[in-house]
């Protein structure tokens, strides 16, 4: 089934169900919290708060959603992309969980022919809250799911969150078995590849003020009402529809894979019988551009440039990593041109505003391309230089100072320079990079003070602007994104 056709089924059968059908907003919706939208209910948030009433009681959606804390599970596990779409049901004081959990039941386990997905029964695993028996009665008395095959644990798994202040509550998720080929048996508790997360339902019942990690967080009380916000990821189901083993390999995004392989004369798979297990380098680079190429496409879609920080900056990186990525391949001409307009071609059957914005969008692809090439031209000769230079003196750590020279002449974020020097073997001296930057912020700082402006250093209201402030969860690219 194409994942067009599994958005569409979902959008039918709530649609069906008295639920009105809206659009997916823009990546880009102003939280001041958030760098992308990261799940198909930010939209609706001030719906769930009671700070805005609600035009329905009962909604549903396709949402684009970016999660760049994900970028480094991309081309490792079998289910992790930046860019994906999450198909939502939403219930603004109607239905609670027992609606919920029926809706979802009949969509995924009624016949193909009637509508549904057609998923066997006996190979579905949900999950609750450890202390929700109202949710694990439903899933086992009402629906009829055998108290084996219900999974509790704990609020790390089990209660949602958006990362930031908002609405919460306890989830069931629902986690699809694979087969014995993909891992033991137990359950999702024991092989989460497996056992694969596919739809997470949640019961949005409080309001958080502050949240720290995943499982600290305080709530401030409940919410005017309880809510229904469940969400799943349109790829993953299409993995599962599709019979194959990771996302990279679905019909929306495989196409550009295939055609890196092919650029590359690499062979995909080639190292193992089983793609969705191979963490062949070649096999996790090609996934990597696919996953990439596609998030670019849809960022700039969204009207992202790339740029040195917040926003921009995860855009910039992406299109970087997947032009390193085809270089270690062994192609080193211009790819962009290549790759993007394949995912175009598989991306505007649901987004025809890409074939619309095609002009601006390669051309800002295109360009980043380019002067990309310019920086790696310019840099590369000098950190080759040094790094003969420190293996000749017998060092097995490039200095500090030339990580600093090759980001301030060169324009090399240090995390291109940390990747270039561990493919030569050498690491970095990291902290004499980070010292040697922090003395030149000062000396910025003091500088800016010297000029009396006035408001000092405007740098830091500028970063939280741009949001740039929750870059940080941008964890593929540490803690140097406003630096590069
Ligand atoms: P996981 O535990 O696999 O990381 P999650 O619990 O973080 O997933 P949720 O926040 O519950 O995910 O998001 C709802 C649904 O969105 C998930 O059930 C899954 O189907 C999908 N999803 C989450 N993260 C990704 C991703 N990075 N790429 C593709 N789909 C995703
Ligand atoms: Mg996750
Ligand atoms: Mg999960
Ligand atoms: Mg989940």
């Amino acid at each position: 089934m194409e994942t067009a056709e599994i958005r569409r089924r979902w959008l039918d059968f709530f649609g069906r169900n008295g639920h009105t059908v809206v659009p997916s907003a823009s990546l880009l919706l102003d939280d001041p919290n958030l760098l992308f939208v990261n799940a198909g209910m930010v939209p609706f948030k001030p719906y769930f708060l009671g700070q805005e009433t609600a035009p329905y009681d009962r909604a549903t959606s396709v949402q684009k959603v970016v999660r760049t804390q994900d970028i480094e599970e991309v081309g490792k596990t079998s289910r992790h992309g930046t860019f994906f779409q999450m198909n939502g049901n939403f219930s603004f004081g109607d239905y609670f969980k027992e609606g919920a959990i029926a809706l979802a039941w009949e969509l995924v386990t009624s016949p193909q022919d009637r509508g549904g997905f057609g998923l066997d029964p006996e190979r579905i695993w949900p999950t609750v809250l450890d202390g929700d028996d109202e949710a694990l009665g439903i899933w086992h008395e009402q629906v009829g799911v055998p108290l084996e095959r219900i999974v509790r644990r704990g609020l790390a798994d089990n209660y949602w969150h958006m990362g930031v202040p908002g609405p919460g509550g306890p989830c069931s998720e629902i986690f699809y078995d694979r087969g014995a080929e993909y891992g033991p048996d137990g359950g999702p508790a024991v092989d989460e590849d497996r056992f694969m997360e596919f739809w997470n339902l949640v019961f949005m019942q409080e309001e958080l003020s502050a949240v720290r990690t995943k499982v600290d967080f305080d709530v401030s009380g409940p919410l005017p009402r309880k809510n229904i916000d469940t969400g799943m990821g349109l790829e993953r189901i299409a993995s599962i529809l599709q019979g194959v083993d990771n996302m990279y390999e679905i019909d929306e995004v495989y196409p550009v894979l295939g055609r890196a392989a092919e650029m590359t004369g690499k062979r995909y798979g080639a190292d193992s019988g089983h793609s969705a297990g191979s963490s062949a380098p070649d096999d996790v680079r090609l996934r990597v551009v696919a996953d990439h190429v596609r998030s670019s496409l849809m960022l700039i879609g969204d009207g992202v440039t790339p740029g040195n920080e917040g926003r921009g900056y995860v855009l910039r990186r992406m299109l970087r990593r997947a032009i390193r990525s085809m270089r270690l391949l062994g192609y080193e001409d211009p790819c962009l041109p290549e790759l993007l307009p394949v995912s175009l071609e598989r991306m505007e059957q649901s987004y025809p505003e890409l074939r619309t914005d095609w002009d601006r969008i390669s051309q800002t692809a295109y360009a980043e391309e380019d002067a990309f090439r310019r920086t790696l031209a310019a840099g590369t000769t000098i950190l080759d230089t040094a790094v003969s230079r420190t293996k000749e003196g017998g060092g097995a750590v490039l200095g500090g100072d030339e990580a600093f020279r090759l980001h301030d002449t060169y324009g090399f974020p240090i995390d291109l320079t940390l990747e270039m020097a561990a493919e030569q073997g050498l690491e970095v001296d990291r902290e004499g990079f980070t010292r040697l930057m922090q003395e030149q912020r000062t000396r910025a700082k003091d500088d800016a003070r010297a000029k009396k402006t006035g408001h000092g250093d405007t740098s830091v209201y500028r970063a939280l602007a741009d949001g740039v402030g929750h870059a940080v969860e941008f964890t593929g690219y540490s803690e140097v994104t406003s630096e590069a």
